[in-house]
């Protein structure tokens, strides 16, 4: 897709740090990270969100990815947070579908920070 940043990682067009890669996704480090690890996995394809018409196989090859990089970021024992933010009141910000995965901390258990209502 046009003006789409991950569409842009993705066919290569803007070089990232690749940590993972096969025919479906791409996975790479967040380039404002807000965890001592905070990668993203994303489909090579673009998708909205998890609300838009993703294949299973796609759904399927994320999650396999987000296992495969808390491998080699070295998190699979010590855990790690995975989030997808979905549209407006999720305050997703990038339009093509993508998986965070943070950890390298102990976080609290309270996961969702809502906006002050105006
Ligand atoms: P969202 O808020 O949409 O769930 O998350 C988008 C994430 O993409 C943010 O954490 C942001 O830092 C990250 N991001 C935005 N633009 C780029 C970029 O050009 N490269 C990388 N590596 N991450 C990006
Ligand atoms: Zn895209």
């Amino acid at each position: 897709m046009d003006d789409c940043i991950f569409c842009k990682i993705a066919s290569g067009e803007i070089a990232t740090n690749t940590i993972f890669e096969n025919d479906e996704v791409i996975a790479f480090d967040d380039v404002s990270p807000q965890a001592p690890v905070h990668s993203l996995v994303i489909p090579k394809v673009h998708y909205f969100n998890l609300s838009d018409d993703v294949p299973a196989s796609t759904l399927s090859a994320l999650l396999l990815a987000v296992r495969e990089v808390a491998r080699i970021k070295g998190v699979s024992e010590s855990g790690y947070r995975v989030i997808v933010n979905n549209g407006p009141d999720a305050n997703q910000t990038v339009a093509h579908l993508h998986v965070h995965i943070m950890g390298g901390r102990p976080m609290s258990h309270g996961m969702v920070n809502f906006a002050r209502e105006s």
